[in-house]
C-alpha cells in the first residue's frame, strides 16, 4: 500500500506499560465514507484525494503505513466519583507528524473493543459521531482550541441502543489526548516513577519551554491552569455547554475534548443544563468555570508528590495556582466580554454593566448569540442600551463605529441544536446534504446567514442530549 502521507510516530508507547495496551482494531464488513475533511486532511500532510476512498483506514479494518494501534488507560472522576476508564471504544493509531513539525494523535472512535471497554461493545452510532464531527469543527471555526474530526465512516454493521442504529467511527485529530484523568489514573495506580514519566513526556510534548525549570511540575499545573482559564471563558462567551466536564474529559493541551451531551444554548439562562443524565446540573453553563477549578484541583492533587517533597508545602503552592487560575479566568472573561459590548478601554464599572446586561437577557429570556451580535436592539434592553451608549461615549464611540469590532467578537453562526438536529436525522436516512450545509455556514460564523441564525421556534427549547454512547 502507498504511504499516502503518513508519518506516524509513537512516542507514546515509550511510557511505562502501564498507561497503554497494544490493540488491533478488529475491522467493520462495510466500510463506507460518509464525510472525510479534505482540508484538514491536507494540512496533516495527508493525501487527501486517496485518503477520501479508503474508508478502510478510518474503521481500523486496514492499518495505515507505520501505524501502533494502542489504547490508553486512564481513570477519571465522573460527576464527582472515581472511576477506573480508559479508551473503551478508541484506538490510537500513532502520532501523525505534520510538514510544519507538529505533532497529533490519530484516534479512530468507535471501532471496537479493548482491553478497557469494561460491559461497553466498543461501537460508535452514526449520528453521535457526526455530531462531534460538526460541533468540533464549529468550535475550530469559532476560535475555540478543540480537537478536530478528520472522517466519518459507516461500518456496516448494527449497533443496538434504545434503537437499532448505523455503526459509524470517527477519526479524532487532537494535540494529545493526555488528560486530567491520566494523571487520575498515574496518581492511584502508578507509582511514583510512573507518575513522573507522564508528567515528564506532557512537559516535552507540550510545554518543552517549562522543560529545564527545576519546578517544572508546578509549571505544568501552571499551564494547565491558564489553558483551562482561557477554554472555559471562551466556552461562556459563546453559550457553549460541555455538558460532562468529567475529569477524564478534560484535557492537558487545553483543547476541548469529547463532544458527547454538548450544546450551544439558544435563550440565555444561567441555570441551562442539556445533559439528560446531569439531573442536579452540576455541569450547567453557570457552574463550568467552578467544575474547572474543581478538575484542574485533581489534577493538583495528583502532581502534588512531583511538587514538594513537603506534602504540606506542595499543597499549599498548588492551591496559589488554582487560585491564579480563577484570577486568570476573570480577567479573559472580563477581556472577552468588553470586546464583545465593543469596548476597547477599562473601566471597574464594566463588570457591572456586564451583569446587569445578563440579568435582563435572563429575565426576559433573549437569545444569547442573537442578542449580541444584534447589539442589544431588544426593546427589554432599551434602558440598559443608553448606559452602554454612554460607556461607548467616554471612549468617543456610537454603537455604529462599535459594529465592526463587535461583528468580529459576536458570531451570527453556532451550531443551533434545532439545526445540528435537522442535519443528523436528514444524514441516518441518506441524505448528507442538509449537514453539508450547515457544515459550511459553520466554516464562517461570523458572516451574516439569514438561515441559520434564526432561533428554534418556541416548541424546540427544552432540548435534551444524550451521551449517544
Ligand atoms: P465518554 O462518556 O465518551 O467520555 O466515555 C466514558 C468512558 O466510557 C470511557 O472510558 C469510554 O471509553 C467508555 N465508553 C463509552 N462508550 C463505550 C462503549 N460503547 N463501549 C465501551 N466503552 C465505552
Ligand atoms: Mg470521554
Amino acid at each position: 500500500m502507498s504511504i499516502k502521507g503518513w508519518s506516524l510516530e509513537h512516542t507514546y508507547t515509550q511510557l511505562p506499560d502501564i498507561f497503554y495496551r497494544h490493540q488491533r482494531p478488529a475491522g467493520v464488513p462495510a466500510p463506507e465514507m460518509v464525510i472525510f475533511n479534505h482540508k484538514l486532511a491536507g494540512e496533516f500532510g495527508l493525501n487527501a484525494g486517496e485518503l477520501a476512498d479508503t474508508p478502510e483506514i478510518f474503521t481500523g479494518t486496514e492499518l495505515p503505513a507505520g501505524a501502533t494501534p494502542i489504547a490508553q488507560a486512564y481513570a477519571g472522576y465522573q460527576f464527582g466519583h472515581f472511576t477506573m476508564l480508559g479508551d473503551g471504544r478508541a484506538i490510537l493509531l500513532g502520532e501523525q507528524v505534520t510538514p510544519g513539525g507538529h505533532r497529533f494523535d490519530i484516534q479512530l472512535k468507535g471501532c471496537g473493543r479493548t482491553p478497557y471497554s469494561r460491559r461497553g461493545d466498543g461501537l460508535a452510532a452514526l449520528a453521535p459521531m457526526l455530531r462531534e464531527y460538526i460541533i468540533s469543527e464549529a468550535m475550530f471555526a469559532l476560535g475555540i482550541p478543540t480537537t478536530r474530526s478528520l472522517a466519518v465512516v459507516l461500518t456496516g454493521e448494527d449497533v443496538v441502543r434504545e434503537r437499532v442504529l448505523k455503526g459509524a467511527v470517527l477519526t479524532r485529530i487532537a494535540s494529545s489526548h493526555i488528560r486530567v484523568g491520566t494523571f487520575d489514573f498515574a496518581s492511584a495506580y502508578g507509582s511514583k516513577e510512573d507518575l513522573q514519566s507522564l508528567a515528564d513526556y506532557c512537559i516535552s510534548r507540550h510545554f518543552p519551554q517549562i522543560q529545564a525549570d527545576e519546578n517544572k511540575y508546578l509549571l505544568l499545573l501552571r499551564e494547565a491552569c491558564r489553558l483551562q482559564a482561557a477554554l472555559i471563558a471562551k466556552w461562556q462567551m459563546t453559550g457553549f455547554i460541555h455538558g460532562v466536564m468529567n475529569t477524564d474529559n478534560m484535557a492537558i493541551s487545553g483543547e476541548a475534548i469529547d463532544y458527547g451531551p454538548c450544546a450551544f444554548m439558544d435563550v440565555y439562562h444561567p441555570d441551562t443544563v442539556f445533559s439528560s443524565i446531569d439531573a442536579s446540573g452540576r455541569y450547567a453553563y453557570k457552574n463550568q468555570p467552578a467544575i474547572g477549578a474543581w478538575n484542574l484541583s485533581r489534577f493538583a492533587e495528583s502532581l502534588l508528590p512531583l511538587i514538594d517533597a513537603e506534602q504540606d508545602k506542595a499543597a499549599e503552592t498548588a492551591q496559589g495556582e488554582i487560585a491564579s487560575y480563577w484570577a486568570r479566568y476573570h480577567e479573559n472573561w472580563l477581556d472577552g466580554m468588553r470586546a464583545k459590548l465593543g469596548l476597547a478601554t477599562e473601566e471597574p464599572e464594566d463588570a457591572g454593566l456586564i451583569a446587569e446586561l445578563l440579568n435582563l437577557m435572563s429575565e426576559h429570556k433573549l437569545d444569547f448569540t442573537n442578542t449580541f451580535r444584534a447589539r442589544f436592539e431588544a426593546a427589554e434592553l432599551e434602558p440598559w442600551r443608553e448606559k452602554w451608549r454612554e460607556r461607548l461615549g467616554r471612549e468617543h464611540k456610537t454603537p455604529g463605529d462599535a459594529a465592526q469590532m463587535m461583528d468580529r467578537h459576536n458570531p451570527a453562526v453556532i451550531p443551533r441544536n434545532h439545526r445540528v438536529e435537522e442535519a443528523l436525522t436528514a444524514a441516518e436516512e441518506g441524505d448528507l446534504s442538509v449537514m453539508h450545509s450547515l457544515l459550511s455556514a459553520l466554516q464562517n460564523p461570523y458572516e451574516e446567514s439569514e438561515t441559520y441564525v434564526r432561533p428554534p421556534a418556541k416548541e424546540a427549547c427544552g432540548y435534551k442530549t444524550f451521551c449517544g454512547t
